[in-house]
């Protein structure tokens, strides 16, 4: 029976702690999967999505970006994936009445969970300025207030078009179009906060910011490093491709501060073997302190630049620049720094030398635990220097493998979503539609915050997401963007941004991933493109929520006529009625999509963009060849009587969106103010597992910031290095707390003093 919202916000925040588990899926995996969708979408919803998505006449999952294989099972979905169907698909709705009955000031004390599952909202709303709850408007209205603002800016820099992972391709490429046509290139999006550091490191090294391989690369692996990563609860499929390896030989590292049961033992649910014994899946397990990534790799190299034979001559001649330097750099490496640096053993190092020396073919894999740090993009770069050493690039079954977190994230960058366009790029747009793109860079995300609270931005727009809850350092974030003119916000339900305003508020509701989308010419389909490189198609099948919902192409275009008006020449309009138009014009302006719409037709289950450091081992970057670096190491320091605190996902959870407050495998029921500690250095701060605590960050312009009332989790993660969830530690990171050269908020890595405080009254 399908189940109503929660009329008030769940039980404060008192969290049961049992001990972590140590596999993922299995039968608990079906069994919440169920659970989640009857609540929200009944059985017959649930049996329609669940069995269309990520099929390859059906819908993509608009959870991760993992791919599929080309042989689709009956269940093509994991646990969070169907989670995030059923928070889409659900049939709980937020209409006009709701925002009738809720002042934005009552909702600001909501909980993002809270807000997330009122429902699907069903009808474009206004917040006039001074007014203190949503109206209902019309859509040309909304587009009217939109124009409004927008052509009363003195400068197109005044405005910030955001996007969020879950934008569609032509959505996506259709929004940096209209962007630029009206003249800024102030295009943030949710990749600078995950993995702008692995596009800058890649771009440098190998000449594109992509991963080169292909799930069938992964199972020919012999050797996969899992580094960064927690695929059980932020991939969950990627288990999958794992077992498949390890079944073929493989071995498994995994470099993490936490033990997470996904890289423990993986119960797959597809077959009797994997529901009832599972598969190990981690050979090593590294448990590196927090920011000590660069540190391994590096003597890692020097290890194997010491070792006769080991490294791949013939591959370094003919393909790579910098070497000497490197060689030089890494012959510097220090066993004591690195021991320090990293708190691994030696005996560990060794270990994992000597599975890479047996390798012949080694993948290495990772996630935001490498991105969000100051010193990423030279961790990424040492990870490139590596696989180039041993001619891991550009040969099957080996190479770079950074796991994008939402579904179409890399798609839209490819589509030009991007604050730093390639020149290249903008000459290819501005001569398709006869238009003059602006050449100076835009703001990414830290930037576009830092201009609006400095008054420099007025217009905020995003496409998706749930910007205040996604970004970091709340509090100066959320004043930041009070002080907007306008805030507008396309989505499909309800969160914070919604109700942290500018001075007028628009919230425009858009048909999901699970949505039928029929316009002008007929049913439409989307695309997106995977973690891998791999572009397919995605058809909604379910009647959309509500019928005043717009497509997100629909709502581009609407607003490109409404603030263009008439001098545009671009056929808004066309692009509106039928997205195989956006398509032919994708085809001319980006690489790698010639005859777009006929190869969709010609493969069902999508194609392969091209990738030339894989396909041709040719490295189109500054030298025209693969780049060694020699970066200094670098890792966090931590004073006496501080912790290191990464900020993390619970395995309910998908980027900002809370799909219930349990976090099963790391044992946390019905709560997320928790903080995980190692016992022994919980009670060198003389913290029972049980206190409460606050969360002070401290930095070195002497400023601090305190998040209050975390339940003190007594748990094995490394010496020095504690964890809890964002957004609730958003707070602790300052805007100017970024990575070197990507600007990425550097969220895994935030120096904290715990002060014990009293438990928080319910
Ligand atoms: S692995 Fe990712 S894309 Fe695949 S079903 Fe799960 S959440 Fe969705």
């Amino acid at each position: 029976m399908v189940s109503k919202p929660p009329a008030g916000d769940p039980v404060q925040d008192a969290p049961q702690v049992t001990p972590p588990q140590h596999a993922a899926a299995g039968l608990p995996a079906i069994g919440h999967t169920l659970r989640i969708a009857q609540e929200q979408m009944g059985a017959v919803r649930t049996a329609r999505t669940l069995l269309k998505v990520n099929q390859k006449d059906g819908f993509d999952c608009p959870g991760c970006a993992w791919p599929e294989g080309d042989k689709r099972h009956l269940a093509e979905f994991c646990e969070n994936g169907a989670k995030a169907v059923a928070e889409e698909a659900t049939l709980r709705r937020v209409t006009p009445g709701f925002f009738a009955a809720h002042p934005v000031a009552e909702l600001a004390e909501r909980s993002g969970y809270w807000l997330g599952q009122q429902g699907r909202i069903t009808q474009p709303m206004y917040l006039p300025e001074g007014a203190d709850r949503y109206e209902p408007v019309t859509w040309e209205r909304a587009f009217a207030i939109l124009a409004e603002e927008l052509t009363a800016l003195s400068s197109p820099d005044e405005a910030l078009f955001y996007t969020s992972g879950r934008t569609s391709n032509e959505a996506a490429f259709l929004l940096q179009l209209f962007a630029r046509e009206f003249g800024t290139n102030n295009l943030p999006d949710c990749s600078n906060m995950c993995h702008e550091s692995s596009g800058s490191a890649l771009t440098e090294t190998i000449g594109i910011g992509k991963g080169s391989v292909s799930l069938e690369d992964l199972h020919r692996a012999d050797l996969i490093v899992v580094a960064g990563q927690n695929p059980g609860t932020n991939h969950p499929r990627m288990l999958s491709a794992l077992e498949k390896a390890k079944a073929a030989g493989a071995r498994i590292i995994s470099v993490n501060p936490l033990p997470e049961a996904g890289l423990e033992r993986f119960k797959n649910p597809q077959t009797p073997q994997g529901m009832l014994k599972g598969t190990a899946l981690t050979d090593l397990f590294l448990q590196i302190r927090i920011g000590g990534d660069q540190a391994l790799f590096r003597l890692l190299n020097k290890l194997v630049l010491e070792t006769p034979g080991a490294v791949d001559e013939e591959f370094v001649r003919e393909h790579t620049h910098g070497f000497e330097e490197f060689a030089a750099a890494a012959g510097e490496a220090d066993w004591a720094e690195t021991l320090a640096a990293t708190g691994l053993s030696r005996a560990e190092i060794e270990r994992a030398l000597e599975m890479v020396l047996a390798s012949e073919r080694t993948i290495v894999c990772w996630a935001m635990g490498l991105t969000q740090h100051k010193h990423s993009v030279p961790t990424i770069r040492e990870v490139v220097n590596l696989l180039l050493l041993r001619g891991n690039i550009g040969r099957p079954g080996a190479g770079v493998c950074p796991v994008r977190g939402h579904s179409n994230v890399q798609g839209d960058r490819t589509m030009g979503i991007f604050e730093r366009p390639a020149p290249a790029f903008l000459d290819a747009l501005d001569k398709e539609f006869g238009i003059v793109s602006p050449r100076h860079h835009g703001f990414d995300v830290v930037r576009s915050i830092q201009a609006l609270r400095d008054g420099e931005a007025k217009v905020f727009f995003a496409m998706g997401g749930n910007f205040v809850d996604a970004t970091p350092d709340t509090e100066v974030t959320e004043a930041a963007m009070r002080r907007a003119r306008l805030t507008v916000h396309v989505s499909t339900k309800l969160n914070r941004s919604h109700v942290v305003t500018g001075a007028r508020a628009l919230i425009l509701p858009t048909l999901g991933r699970t949505d039928k989308d029929v316009q002008k010419s007929g049913r439409q389909f989307v695309t997106v493109e995977d973690s891998m490189g791999l572009v397919h198609a995605s058809r909604g099948n379910l009647p959309p929520a509500s019928p005043h919902l717009l497509s997100e192409p629909a709502i581009v275009t609407r607003m490109a006529r409404a603030v263009l008006g008439e001098a545009s020449r671009t056929p808004w309009e066309d692009f509106e009625a039928d997205y195989a138009a956006v398509r032919d014009r994708i085809a001319r302006v980006v690489p790698g999509f010639e005859d777009f719409n006929a190869r969709l037709a010609a493969n069902p289950g999508g194609f392969a963009l091209p990738h030339a450091p894989r396909d041709e081992r040719r490295f189109p970057t500054k030298t025209g060849r693969a780049n060694f670096t020699a970066a200094p190491v670098e890792y966090p320091r931590v004073p006496e009587g501080r912790l290191l605190l990464q900020t993390l996902r619970s395995h309910d959870q998908y980027n900002t969106t809370i799909y219930g407050l349990d976090d099963r495998y790391r044992g946390i029921r019905g709560g997320r103010r928790v903080v995980l500690v190692h016992p022994e250095d919980a009670a060198a701060l003389g913290l029972a597992d049980g206190a409460y605590a606050d969360l002070v960050s401290e930095w070195t312009d002497g400023s601090e910031r305190r998040a209050p009332g975390f339940r003190v989790v007594h748990y094995p993660t490394a010496r020095g290095c504690a964890a809890a969830y964002y957004p609730e530690t958003n707070v602790l990171v300052p805007l100017e707390s970024t990575a070197d050269i990507s600007n990425t908020p550097a969220s895994k890595s935030v120096i904290v003093r715990l002060e014990e405080s009293p438990q928080p009254s319910a």
